[in-house]
């Protein structure tokens, strides 16, 4: 297993600094082993690290208290929301404070007229659509873990959704921040479109906490559809799906959810989720509209997939049978660790121009037939995105050394195709180089930004790019 970090069984945080935050926050302050371990895990293949201390903290003011104790001591901090991110994105590899977001749950202000919603940055998005349902809206952006918006704004996050409604770069329409000299700033009021100055919502966006620590997000809302159809089709080739769903979106279908499994992910599901579909290349797909609207968007769609090699389409209108297929793909990478039970999971996170998909995928496919560890494809299809989820037993360097080698050569693939290395999971720790091989010298221009904006390099240090 790669280990990142140190392990420390103390903790090591000036006296002065435990002192103030003591004093301070009582007991929202955690030294615990257990609680600085649920910080310091990741939920796929890096080591853990344990950060000195765990702090939770409640409102904005508490926020600037910590940020300005941090500045004074030289603390290194590390904003933690649920910690369901992919590329280590949240561990606290030089120890300092884990700053917990969780108990920043409350919803502001819905201006239901304006579709749009001012949150805490620790609501969960689960939460958030639980609240917004009597008011007819929803927040469409659906990574499948209950991450906080406050993390997914941070890792520009997407999910089955962002084929129709786009990804957290879309959604977000403005946030408040507290900076590394302790001041709270707003990158936006709430009007739908600004040309003020720099775009400082979108700088935020995706920074991973290495730039400042997110407290409010504002977030455009959409009106729960009158109709909702999911179906699911299986198809002879991966080609064959994949050009069904590239051709649609040409054709100009507003498909709602579009997401590919391959047959060893379909295998993975059925077994994890109970479920019995072909064990084949599977679509599942949703569609939003009115009643009309979603009976044309069908249409097309089944006679494309038709024409490429799927077969019927299995439908599900109610919401639990949604709710049944939906959450069976949400699971997809548990259910791929469930092939290797004790197994380390490694999932990568290409995504290239739509009409270089179907290549992408099937040169991928091709390139995994030779590999010896257990692996499934899902993806965002729509979006030209894809995941290759690797079981590996973390006690085998090889297998680790064949995955982080396959995982090169995919990225290396995807930039050749004008792709990038990460569609949605964030560069965090694993994706530093090829960040470098995908901008260049823009990385530079990141780097400077970073020191421009934390130039004592408190926030997340070692994330993005290495050294800060
Ligand atoms: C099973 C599974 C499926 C997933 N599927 C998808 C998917 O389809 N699409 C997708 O995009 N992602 C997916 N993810 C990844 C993950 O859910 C996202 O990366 C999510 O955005 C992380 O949110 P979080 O609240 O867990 O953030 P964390 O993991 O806690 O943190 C993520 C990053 O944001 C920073 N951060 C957190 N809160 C703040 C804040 N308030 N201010 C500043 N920085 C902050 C952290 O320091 C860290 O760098 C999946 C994860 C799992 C486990």
């Amino acid at each position: 297993m790669k280990t990142v970090g140190e392990i420390s069984p103390r903790p090591r945080l000036p006296a002065a600094a435990r002192a103030a935050l003591d004093d301070r926050l009582g007991e929202r302050v955690s030294y615990s082993e257990a609680v600085r371990s649920q910080h310091g895990h990741s939920e796929t293949h890096f080591a853990s690290c344990l950060p000195d201390a765990v702090v939770f903290v409640e409102n904005t003011d508490e926020v600037v208290f910590v940020v300005g104790l941090c500045a004074a001591h030289d603390i290194k901090l590390t904003a933690y929301g649920a910690g369901t991110s992919i590329e280590g994105n949240a561990l606290p590899i030089a120890g300092g404070i884990s700053l917990d977001m969780s108990r920043m749950n409350r919803i502001l202000s819905i201006n239901a007229d304006d579709f749009d919603v001012t949150v805490e940055a620790g609501v969960t998005r689960i939460a958030l659509n639980n609240h917004l349902r009597d008011q007819g809206l929803f927040f469409p952006v659906d990574p499948g873990a209950d991450a906080t918006i406050g993390g997914m704004a941070s890792t520009r996050a997407s999910g089955t959704n962002a084929v129709r409604y786009g990804t957290m770069r879309e959604a977000v329409l403005g946030l408040r921040v507290v900076t590394a000299d302790g001041r709270e700033i707003r990158t936006a009021r709430r009007a739908r479109k600004s040309a003020a100055g720099y775009d400082l919502t979108r700088l935020f966006v995706g920074a991973e906490g290495t730039l400042g620590i997110i407290t409010e997000v504002t977030l455009r809302l959409h009106p729960i559809p009158e109709v909702i159809s999911s179906a699911v089709c299986s198809f002879e080739t991966l080609e064959g799906a994949a050009t069904t769903v590239i051709q649609a979106i040409q054709l100009g279908v507003p498909l709602a959810r579009a997401e590919i499994l391959d047959d060893a992910q379909m295998r993975a599901v059925n077994r994890w989720s109970k479920l019995g579909y072909p064990e084949k290349t599977t679509l599942f797909f949703e569609f939003h509209g009115s009643q009309a609207s979603v009976d044309e968007q069908v249409a097309t769609v089944e006679e494309l997939a038709t024409s490429n090699g799927g077969g019927t389409f299995s439908w599900s209108s109610l919401p639990e049978e949604r709710s049944r297929l939906w959450k069976a793909r949400h699971e997809a990478y548990y259910a791929t660790l469930g092939l290797r039970p004790g197994s380390a999971g490694w999932a990568t996170d290409v995504c290239v121009p739509i009409g270089r998909l179907a290549e992408c995928i099937s040169e991928t496919k091709r390139d995994l037939s030779t590999c010896s560890v257990p692996a499934t494809i899902c993806g965002h299809v729509g979006d030209g995105n894809f995941h290759v989820c690797f079981a590996l037993d973390p006690d085998a360097p090889d297998e680790w050394a064949e995955v982080e080698a396959f995982n090169a050569r995919l990225v290396a693939r995807a930039l050749t195709m004008d792709g990038t290395c990460t569609g949605e999971h964030g560069i965090g720790l694993g994706k530093q180089a090829a960040l470098v091989d995908e901008l260049g010298d823009g990385v530079d221009l990141m780097r400077a930004i970073k020191r421009a904006l934390d130039p004592a390099g408190i926030f997340n240090p070692g994330k993005i790019f290495a050294p800060n």
